[in-house]
């Protein structure tokens, strides 16, 4: 891989005919195996169609009908588990490229001004939605298209969720997410920053405001391993990447790292830290090679960038800045040393805010995307089901849809 900075969007975009030719490729199957596996339904079968036929307008507003973060999941959906994975067109050489065509539309979209989103009528009464991450930001925009006066609650400064600074600027341009939020906010949606529920305003308080409240307040807080506690140098894997997109790079860098984990946040820890300028960067995960948790995109980067990734070794003993891992099923053990630790073992959500809704392990229960309290919903990661912003759109816009007829009905008897 050539030199790359923090800031560059690593993955390069289509030209027009390079998006063309790759929409040629499609072999425009009847029940499209691809619109089938979409989560948040964004039909490429439709939009690949529309390229080929060179209707970019066309292909936009299919992915923004179904997809108001659209151009992020183009640039972050694990594709190779989802739309790519049953592409017919895999059988004869490759899967279409869905994401990079997704891209190509959504950009085509940005750079030639498209509106396609209006504002809302607002004549149904008010929500709030609790936290401005990807199932809030879908949810705000399907209860506006349905006539609801929504109001977003964030605690932090921005507006995003883990995509603001989680997901990193090599990955997800910030320029990306600030025109998706631009649209929804054109619309008509209120987004509050600073406004975190259970110190700047209560739960009581928007209840008695709003005719319902969705909760979309995600995984926030990363977790840590206690054989850790007592470490040299050691960090936690979110808070080193929010340290590092808050000051767009500017951070000292060790000259070694160790990185507990396998999932795309490792990942990105390993990717941030080399493309900074970290010498060594060493990544160890308990799952082995077959069942690596994660995506092929961010797997395959770190590797040409240099990390090295070891897999199926757990760690035992930590002693300074030395931890010895054993291999979850052979007799072998290792120990490595580096400057610094970082921990990608999970997140999990701060409810303290909500002691009333009933939670287990991390998860809100929901029926419908209705807690046990009736005007209360919860979406995107606090629900069970996938960790992915794809599966945060397609929550967030169903437990809009769930809002809905629950308001309906009520306003019905
Ligand atoms: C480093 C990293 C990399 C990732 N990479 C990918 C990837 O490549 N592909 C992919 O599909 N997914 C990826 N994910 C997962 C994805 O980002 C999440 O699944 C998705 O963001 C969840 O959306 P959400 O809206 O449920 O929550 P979040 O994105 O967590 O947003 C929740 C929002 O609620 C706010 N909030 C919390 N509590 C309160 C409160 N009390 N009051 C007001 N606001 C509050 C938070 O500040 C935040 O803005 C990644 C996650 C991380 C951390
Ligand atoms: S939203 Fe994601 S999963 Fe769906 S078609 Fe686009 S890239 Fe594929």
């Amino acid at each position: 891989m050539s030199q790359k900075n923090y800031q560059d969007e690593l993955i390069p975009a289509f030209t027009p005919l390079l998006a063309i030719k790759e929409a040629s490729r499609c072999l425009l199957c009847h029940d499209a195996p691809c619109s089938q596996s979409c989560p948040a339904q964004t039909d490429p079968g439709k939009f690949i169609r529309s390229i080929y036929f060179r209707n970019f307008k066309g292909a936009a507003e299919t992915i923004r009908e179904n997809n108001a973060l659209g151009a992020v999941c183009a640039r972050v959906c694990p594709t190779e588990k989802l739309c790519q994975r049953g592409c017919t067109r895999s059988g004869i050489d490759k899967p279409i490229d869905i994401a990079r065509l997704q891209r190509f539309v959504t950009d085509f979209e940005q750079q030639t001004a498209m509106r396609i989103y209006q504002p809302g009528r607002k004549d149904k009464g008010k929500v709030a939605i609790v936290g401005a991450g990807p199932a809030g930001l879908q949810a705000s925009v399907t209860l506006c298209n349905l006539g609801y006066e929504v109001t977003i609650f964030e605690k932090e400064a921005q507006p995003g969720g883990w995509l603001r600074h989680g997901i990193p600027e090599f990955r997800l341009p910030q320029s990306v997410l600030d025109h998706e939020i631009a649209r929804i906010i054109a619309m008509g949606v209120n987004i509050q920053c600073h406004s975190e529920v259970g110190t700047t305003l209560t739960l009581a308080q928007l209840k008695a405001e709003y005719r319902a409240v969705l909760l979309t307040v995600g995984l926030s807080q990363g977790l840590t391993l206690p054989l850790f506690n007592d470490a040299g140098s050691v960090e936690i894997a979110v808070d080193f990447l929010q340290r590092a997109s808050k000051a767009n790079g500017n951070i000292a860098v060790p000259q070694s790292a160790l990185i507990v984990g396998g999932g795309d946040v490792a990942m990105d820890v390993a990717s941030t830290l080399k493309l900074l300028g970290c010498e060594s960067v060493t990544c160890v995960a308990r799952e082995e090679l077959a069942a690596f948790p994660a995506s092929e995109k961010e797997f395959a980067t770190a590797q040409a960038l240099g990390v090295s990734i070891i897999d199926g070794f757990t760690p035992i003993a930590v002693t300074g800045n030395k931890v010895t891992f054993r291999h979850v099923r052979l007799p072998g053990e290792l120990t490595l040393a580096a400057g610094h630790i970082i921990l990608a073992v999970g997140q999990r959500a701060g409810l303290e805010a909500f002691p009333d809704i009933t939670s287990q392990r991390n998860t809100v229960e929901t029926q419908h995307y209705q807690t046990t309290d009736p005007v209360l919903f919860a979406a995107g990661d606090i629900i069970q089901g996938d960790k992915t912003v794809v599966y945060a759109v397609k929550t967030g816009k169903e437990a809009a849809q769930s809002i809905h007829h629950y308001l309906e009905e009520a306003c019905s008897c």
